[in-house]
């Protein structure tokens, strides 16, 4: 039994041996060939994936020879997008909305804007209005540039409020004396801000004009210089 066991195992064991080195062997030569075959799996995929590319940049131009085309038709493409867009339309289309916006808006600015005053004006009470807040005073503005048709609107208001046409000019003057109307006046809020301009405008050449309207503000002297006595209140030089 001992005798017998020894020539059996070194048979058994090369065999098993011989098998494992071709299990090995195969699994190496299959594991390689695996390897070989993804790689060039991979290449050809590559080369897979660059046809397309090239059979769709060409199919557009059908009529032209395929080799040269995809080469010179692939940058025009992506030059065409880029130079529509930043120069051409842009110039255009900001030039009309400039000039539509600045159209509409010198027409019909919104009364409280300070853009609807006279340069001088606006210029004037800018500077005013950083050097109140530097103070800590805010100025609003409640009323600057009125259209005609707004400022006949608040005399006939007045003329019922007041039952006279001489007392509501004393508030609102007609359309065509109204320095409102002109761009040339404007009125501003709140207290703090009136008693701030009242004592402070004269340096920018902003003036309170009327005792009895302490939120009327416009520019009625030089920069630096005092301001002209104030007025009772307005009053409507004829009609
Ligand atoms: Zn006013």
């Amino acid at each position: 039994m001992r005798n017998d066991l020894p020539p059996r195992r070194p048979g058994a064991v090369r065999t098993r041996l011989l098998s494992v080195i071709g299990v090995v062997g195969v699994g190496a030569v299959a594991g390689s060939l695996l390897l070989w075959h993804a790689q060039v799996g991979d290449f050809l995929g590559l080369a897979a994936d660059k046809e397309p590319v090239v059979s769709t940049v060409s199919a557009p131009a059908i009529g032209a020879p395929p080799a040269s085309t995809p080469s010179t038709s692939t940058p025009t493409p992506t030059r065409r997008p880029t130079y529509p867009p930043t120069t051409p339309p842009k110039t255009p289309s900001t030039s009309p909305t400039k000039r539509k916006t600045t159209e509409p808006t010198t027409t019909a600015v919104r009364e409280e804007s300070i853009n609807g005053l006279s340069p001088k004006l606006k210029a004037r009470l800018k500077k005013a209005m950083a050097a109140a807040r530097a103070d800590g005073i805010t100025i609003s503005i409640t009323s600057a540039r009125r259209s005609a048709s707004k400022q006949q609107r608040l005399l006939n208001a007045a003329i019922k409020k007041y039952g006279s046409y001489k007392v509501a000019t004393r508030w609102v003057l007609p359309p065509k004396y109204s320095a409102h109307v002109q761009g040339k006046a404007v009125d501003i809020g709140p207290a703090a801000a009136m008693t701030w301009l009242n004592k402070n405008g004269w340096r920018y050449g902003v003036c309170r004009r009327y005792d009895n309207e302490p939120w009327h503000f416009e520019a009625l002297t030089a920069p630096g210089t005092k301001c002209p006595p104030r007025e009772p209140h307005a009053v409507a030089k004829a009609d």
